[in-house]
């Protein structure tokens, strides 16, 4: 499984910090004890042409035995590019603009972009209803969504990133704090959010 973190670094810090690369030691979801670090591995993620890798800790729970990914909440599961960067564009297509536009300027291939958009217009209706239950259970009122699945959804995002915040006294853009309430699932390629698993 995944444990998402917070982190105020760019994926280029990220990537630079190496060795001093300091991650909160989580307690296990499972039995909430404290758990260890417990080795890690090195995953890609692009940032326009160049793919830097990042080291993603590992926890383990010497309780339950359970061990788990630490992942930073900049990226997603399963996707190659920064969650900001995925964000900005598919907000930029719902308003209007062309996904050859956009990967013309961010130099990604087309499909890449398009696929973006479809992924989540095809779970845009599931997104807003995790994203909006998450809004209230931070505290946060919720107020009238725009008309369309994909609008509606990019404002959950908003409302969830500012509860979150909020709450929790953090920094960082709406894509990345969505994608901590999101458990790293905000835009994944084949999973549901785990409030839909759940
Ligand atoms: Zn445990």
């Amino acid at each position: 499984m995944t444990i998402v973190w917070h982190t105020d670094m760019t994926a280029r810090e990220y990537a630079a910090a190496g060795e001093d690369l300091e991650v909160p030691r989580p307690d296990c979801p499972d039995c909430v004890r404290a758990m260890v670090f417990w080795g890690s591995y090195d995953r890609p993620v692009r940032i326009g042409t160049i793919e830097l890798r990042l080291r993603i800790r590992r926890a383990m729970c010497k309780s339950c035995c359970s061990s788990h990914a630490l992942l930073p909440d900049l990226v997603a599961v399963g996707r190659l590019d920064p969650v900001e960067v995925i964000g900005e564009a598919v907000a930029e297509m719902a308003s209007g603009a062309t996904a050859g536009a956009i990967a013309r300027r961010i130099s990604l291939p087309y499909t890449t972009v398009r696929d973006w958009r479809r992924r989540l217009a095809s779970r845009a209706r599931l997104l807003s209803a995790g994203l909006l239950a998450a809004t209230v259970a931070l505290g946060d009122l919720v107020g009238l969504l725009p008309v369309g699945e994909v609008l509606a959804a990019i404002c959950a995002v908003t409302a969830a990133a500012h509860a979150c915040r909020r709450r929790f006294a953090i920094n960082g853009s709406d894509w990345t704090v969505a994608n901590l309430v999101a458990g790293g699932h905000l835009f994944s390629a084949n999973t549901d959010p785990p409030w839909i698993a759940a």
